[in-house]
């Protein structure tokens, strides 16, 4: 275990192998704890190396072997909001077609996905019922979510006969626990669509 301060001044943390997911690819950082300490946001350092941002510090020292713990509750929550966006994106895509998304933001209380309309304005209640029923169909069904390609570079993950979609961020295994995801806000502004979600 390696460890240091940042130029604001909090303490970092960096282990041989991690768990924990960093921020990054539309999705909030992972949550947890290493070695006692707090694990309040874990982002991309320099060279590869994966920075933990760590309270309550002096329980650790360089070179101490450490348990990681990811708070499963919170990593739950966010790989359920990444899944949901990507089926989201997934449907509309094929239902609407040219459109094609272009930007996902799945964190929580702000989830959404942006799409250019790449032609002329949808009726924005027929997208909320044809995605509406889309959803509850692929949820129903349970459909599988494989992760595929190799980790470091052709990651991807697959919703049941979906396209691949190349994605580095956590997902849920299967889609029976998307039950809670619902479509917020559909709206349309100079060629774009957002879609906005949540989970309840
Ligand atoms: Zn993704």
């Amino acid at each position: 275990m390696d460890m240091g301060l940042q130029p604001d001044g909090r303490s970092w943390v960096s282990v041989d192998r991690s768990p924990f997911h960093p921020q990054g690819g539309g999705q909030k950082s992972d949550r947890g704890t290493i070695g006692g300490a707090t694990v309040t946001h874990v982002m991309h350092g320099d060279g590869g190396n994966v920075l933990h941002l760590v309270e309550d510090p002096p329980s650790l020292h360089v070179g101490d072997e450490v348990d990681l713990c990811v708070d499963p509750v919170w990593r739950k929550m966010n790989s359920t909001l990444h899944t949901a966006g990507h089926l989201i994106a997934t449907i509309v895509e094929q239902r609407f077609s040219p459109v094609r998304a272009y930007g996902a933001h799945h964190w929580p209380g702000e989830a959404r996905v942006e799409f250019n309309l790449a032609g002329a304005p949808i009726d924005p209640a027929r997208i909320e019922a044809e995605l509406a029923v889309d959803l509850a169909t692929a949820i129903d069904a349970n459909l599988l979510v494989a992760v595929e390609g190799d980790p470091y570079t052709t990651r991807a993950i697959r919703i049941g006969s979906y396209s691949a979609i190349p994605c580095g961020g956590t997902h849920v295994s299967y889609l029976g626990v998307l039950v809670s995801v619902s479509v917020k806000k559909v709206r349309q502004k100079a060629g774009t669509l957002r879609i906005s979600y949540d989970l309840n």
